[in-house]
């Protein structure tokens, strides 16, 4: 998988994407991040890329004949027909909310372009006639759109076969499950007063399952109730549910 980055400040995607999994994804050449300064597509002294508001207010806004210029360049390589399938994505907080499925369906194609916001935005001819795709990684506001780029790098690179360890990891995950995750422990059993449960070490493997599905079922109950309306849940797992005071509105799946 290859992610094509065009941002105004090519540096702050050093740290967080070389460390750690995707730092490892990189070096084992499952995924390539290729970030580009859209300054380097300047064509003055002083490489602006970006100007002021036409009509006037406060902010400056990225130039689009930098960005156009960019896009032509690093998709060169591809044939027109290619070109039409590669998402073109500008990380804007009017775009459609970063979901788990959008992850998932991103991390089956060979190619994506993130664009970077900044300042008090984009070239409205960017959003309308470049991308083809806009994402927002939450309804709050941030300075730019570098660190919504890399949530979204780091959220299907975790995706593609190879990355995690085990398929199983990714499988049981909030969100990805239907549900949020049981709790998880780890040694020492006992520290400053507070035990794990003993049936995590009691080697009764169908208990512990049986345990573990049903905190979740718990867990999302207290903090996510919105995922049982469609999460897949089974005769067992609705009884258990009956006994903490849920019942499935008739509407959701069964
Ligand atoms: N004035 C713009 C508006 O109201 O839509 C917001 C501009 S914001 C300060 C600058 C850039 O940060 C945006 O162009 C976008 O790339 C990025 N950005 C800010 N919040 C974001 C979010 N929640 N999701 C994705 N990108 C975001």
């Amino acid at each position: 998988m290859i992610f094509k980055v065009l941002t105004l400040f090519p540096d702050v995607f050093q740290g967080p994407l070389e460390s750690s999994m995707v730092g490892l994804a990189t070096q084992r050449g499952l995924v390539s991040i290729q970030v580009t300064d859209i300054r380097s597509y300047a064509h003055d002294p002083h490489h602006t890329a970006d100007d002021y508001q036409f009509g006037g207010g406060p902010g400056m806004v990225l130039k689009p004949d930098l960005i156009f210029e960019a896009v032509d360049d690093l998709l060169s390589s591809h044939s027109d027909e290619e070109r039409a399938t590669i998402p073109i994505i500008m990380t804007s907080p009017q775009g459609e909310i970063l979901t788990q499925a959008i992850a998932q369906e991103l991390s089956l194609l060979p190619e994506i372009m993130i664009i970077c916001g900044h300042y008090a935005g984009v070239d409205e001819r960017v959003r309308r006639h470049l991308v083809n795709r806009e994402i927002s990684i939450g309804d709050y506001v941030l300075t730019g759109g570098e660190i919504p780029a890399m949530v979204l790098i780091d959220s299907v690179t975790r995706l593609i076969p190879g990355v995690v360890g085990s398929h199983e990891n990714i499988e049981e995950d909030s969100i990805t499950s239907g549900l949020l995750q049981h709790p998880l422990y780890t040694r020492p059993a006992e520290f400053r007063g507070m035990a794990a449960p003993d049936i995590l070490r009691s080697g009764h493997h169908a208990e512990i399952l049986k345990w573990r599905r049903r905190e979740s079922l718990r867990h999302t109950l207290d903090r996510r109730p919105d995922l049982l309306e469609t999460a897949e849940l089974d005769k067992t797992d609705l009884t258990y549910l009956s006994t903490l005071g849920y019942t499935r509105p008739e509407t959701s799946n069964q």
